[in-house]
Order: structure tokens, then sequence, then C-alpha cells
């Protein structure tokens, strides 16, 4: 069932975007189905737990943290972690870069954008992040590379919320790139779209898709 899960997903795919299997709570059995179906790029949202399964598996699994992360657990992650999805702040990036330095590598990662109307989400404000995109002390932070944006939509069930939310990322996507990435390509990445929301996803620019639930089933905490 994951395995046909996986594979009638990634058939519907267009070639730019990837499905990032999101495997949090989910036991290491469930990981290795998917990976037998070809999977190969996996989300988790919790430190430890990511870590074990990153011991326990294949190493050609690519590990996605999409999570919020605490600064000071950025260390244990930077020496594998392929993306970092969910920037929230300069201090994180700026952890980020110090422990990419630390590990000879330059850490890809997105930055968060809040467009959802949850107070409670993570993330810049369009503000803010053009705020700390045009100041350009990131620039310096080399152990880091900003490859694109993340946003969750608001957990509502009104479509044309979630497509405007999306699009607001999207259009900040662009701007940004035109604007502060012209020079670097690598600066492709639009991480928006789960179990319920994803088809929403991929008409308004979503390049990496994270599904969880639709996959392996409800999760068991
Ligand atoms: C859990 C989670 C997902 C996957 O959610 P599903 O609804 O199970 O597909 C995607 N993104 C983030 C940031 C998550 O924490």
């Amino acid at each position: 069932m994951i395995k046909d899960e996986i594979l009638k997903i990634t058939e519907s795919l267009p070639p730019n975007v990837r499905l990032v299997a999101v495997s949090k709570f989910h036991p290491e059995e469930a990981l290795m189905e998917a990976y037998k179906a070809g999977q190969r790029v996996f989300g988790e949202s919790h430190v430890q737990e990511m870590q074990h399964k990153h011991d326990a598996l294949p190493t050609d699994i690519q590990w996605h943290f999409i999570g919020h992360l605490q600064t000071n657990k950025v260390k244990y992650i930077a020496p594998y972690v392929a993306l970092i999805h969910a920037v929230d702040s300069p201090k994180l990036l700026a952890e980020i870069s110090r422990q990419g330095i630390r590990c000879g590598r330059r850490i890809p990662c997105l930055l968060q954008l809040h467009v959802a109307q949850e107070d409670t989400k993570f993330g810049f404000t369009p503000d803010e992040a053009e705020a700390f995109l045009s100041q350009g002390e990131w620039q310096s932070m080399t152990g880091a590379e900003i490859r694109g944006i993340m946003c969750m939509a608001s957990l509502t069930d009104d479509e044309h919320q979630i497509a405007s939310e999306f699009e607001q990322a999207y259009q900040f996507f662009l701007h940004a790139r035109e604007h502060y990435f012209a020079n670097q390509p690598t600066f492709c990445e639009c991480s928006w779209g789960m179990s319920d929301d994803y088809p929403i996803a991929l008409r308004h620019g979503a390049t990496l898709i994270r599904i969880g639930s639709r996959i392996f089933g409800a999760r068991q905490y």
C-alpha cells in the first residue's frame, strides 16, 4: 500500500517536482517499504528520530529536515542533512552556516515564509524576509546555501484561501530570485503542499511536495 501510494503520487508529478516522503513517527520498516518503491527523499521533523533513522537505513537516502529546528540541535544533523526546509530566523541561518563551515560543506536550506492566517506558525513574514535579504548579511554565511522558499498554508477547507497563500509564497520566490539570486541557479526550490493540499500547490509553483499521511497512513504518536 505504501508502495502503491508512492507510485501513484510520483507518476502524477511533473518532471520538475520531487516528492518528500514525510516519515516522522513512522517505523523504519515503513520507510524501507517506500525505499523499495524507489523513494529516496525522506522528511523528518525531530532531530533524534532523524538521527536514528539515518544511522539505521541505507546511505543513499536524502534526509530533509522539515520541522522547526532549534539552534542548539543543528550540529547533530549538519554532517549529512540534504535540505533544511524551515529556516525561520537569521539566528538559525547563522548557526547552520557555522556548522556547515565546521563540516566543510554548504548546507542547503530554504527560508520559511509565514503566509498562513494562524499566528502559531513559524517563519518570516514577507516583509521580514525582504528586510533580511536586502540587508545582505546572509551573503557572508557561506556554510549555508539558500535554495528557495518553504511555506505551510492555513489549516482550512477553503481552497481559495490555500491557493492565495501558496501564490503569495510563489510571488515572493520569483521576486527574491530576480533581486537577490539572479546569479545563483541553485535558488530554485518551492516547498509547499501536503497530503490534503498538494494538488493546489502544484498549480502554484511547488517543486517539492511534503506528503506524510497519504503515504504512510495516520501517524502513531
Ligand atoms: C507533518 C508535516 C507534513 C506532512 O503532513 P501530511 O498532512 O501528513 O501530509 C508536511 N510538512 C510539514 C512541515 C510537516 O510537519
